[in-house]
């Protein structure tokens, strides 16, 4: 395995020379693949069509930026697009300022509405995904992520980031499929390995802390991650936000493959290094450490019971909710209906059937769901 470098360089906001001169500098530092007469594929997140300021997606000037970078580089095509969990690509593009920031550009605005099945022989939760087609039809894609928490994987950034390839609803039957952490984590270093992202460049300029990747609060850090190894872009940005890589089950995935990176200790820093900018008061989502214990030790029935008390749920607060359904479309596990409470709608759970993956928190517009254990 080729010795992963993640550069890290400050950018304290989004004006889109300043962060194209740091990407500048990030390129000059690393790997950067030969894009000249090349198509692009660039997958920033737009998990839902919100104001920038709120630090949901990847911001409008950041992807400007990329586009001008991969533009001075000679790329022949450059696509950009995103599939979010149940709002249409091109509702969440106009809200988010990313569709008008890629036509302004004069790059392309993909939307995934065309799926093609990609092989994944090695793939050891996977054996093939239905991905967006646009994204083996280009030679090479970049992931473009925003760096959050996230109330079931604790972060999300490069590699979780491939997720969005999956087209809308589809995605939602992975957690189904994969509720416990561990197993989902599998089932995306299996995208990682079939994607194969040729470079990682991480808007954390503003960043969320709190409940990710929907509802958390935007933080200051200042910061643009760039490598060709999103593995160890990640372990980078965890660091950052106070985790212990290790601790991130999608990395303690990747770490147990060694295919991307072994150990952290591998990472090279030319610029600025973790170490000196880890956030120690950054709202981090709680680790839980024992679930796999509770698994291995406990009979199923019990397991299901003690699941449900000890792994934060979510709460349904009724007046902020404007009955838009999202949650109970996106639920996998069908644990969510509307009922008729007088004097108005509002939405009932089913704890017995909720698989705790959090897909409604991800996807509600008015922060109507709380994440909690009482
Ligand atoms: S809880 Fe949120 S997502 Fe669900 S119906 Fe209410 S507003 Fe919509
Ligand atoms: S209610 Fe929410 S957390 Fe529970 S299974 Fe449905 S989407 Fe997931």
């Amino acid at each position: 395995m080729k010795k992963p470098i993640v550069t890290v360089v400050s950018c304290p906001e989004y004006d889109v020379k300043m962060i194209q001169d740091q990407i500048e500098m990030i390129i000059s530092t690393t790997t950067f693949p030969d894009v000249m007469n090349k198509s692009v594929l660039l997958k920033p997140n737009m998990l839902s069509g919100s104001d920038p300021a709120k630090a949901v997606t990847t911001h409008p000037a950041f992807i400007k930026a990329v586009i001008r970078s991969l533009k001075k580089r000679g790329a022949s095509r450059i696509a950009v697009g995103d599939s979010p969990g149940v709002a249409s690509a091109d509702a969440a593009g106009k809200k988010s300022g990313i569709k008008d920031a890629v036509e302004s550009e004069g790059a392309q605005w993909a939307v995934f509405n065309d799926v093609v099945s990609v092989p994944c022989p090695n793939g050891k939760k996977q054996k093939q995904f239905y991905l967006a087609s646009i994204s083996q039809e280009v030679d090479l894609i970049i992931s473009l992520p925003k760096m959050k928490t996230h109330e079931m994987m604790y972060y999300t950034g490069a590699v979780k980031n491939l997720f969005g390839l999956i087209p809308g609803l589809k995605k939602s039957r992975f957690h189904l499929n994969f509720p416990e952490k561990e197993d989902f984590a599998s089932m995306i270093v299996d995208l990682l390995e079939t994607v194969k992202p040729a470079y990682s460049l991480m808007d954390a300029i503003v960043s969320m802390e709190g409940p990710g990747p929907g509802s958390g609060t935007p933080r200051q850090t200042g910061l643009i991650l760039g490598s060709d190894n999103a593995a160890a872009l990640d372990w980078t940005a965890a660091e950052i936000m106070g985790y212990n890589g290790i601790d991130i089950p999608i990395l303690k995935e990747i770490v147990n493959r060694g295919e991307w990176l072994h150990s952290e200790t591998v990472i090279e820093y030319p610029r600025l290094h973790p170490d000196e900018l880890k956030i120690n008061d950054f709202k981090r989502v709680h680790v839980l450490k024992d679930t796999g214990f509770f698994k291995k030790k406990t009979p199923p029935a019990l397991y299901n019971a003690v699941k449900n008390l000890y792994v934060p749920r979510p709460f349904f607060e009724a007046s902020p909710c404007i009955v838009c359904r999202r949650c109970v479309d996106i639920c996998p596990a069908k644990a969510l209906s509307v009922v008729k409470k007088n004097p108005r709608k509002k939405i009932k759970i089913d704890y017995k059937l909720c698989i705790r993956c959090y897909c409604c928190h991800e996807v509600c517009p008015v922060e109507a769901i709380r994440i909690g254990r009482i």
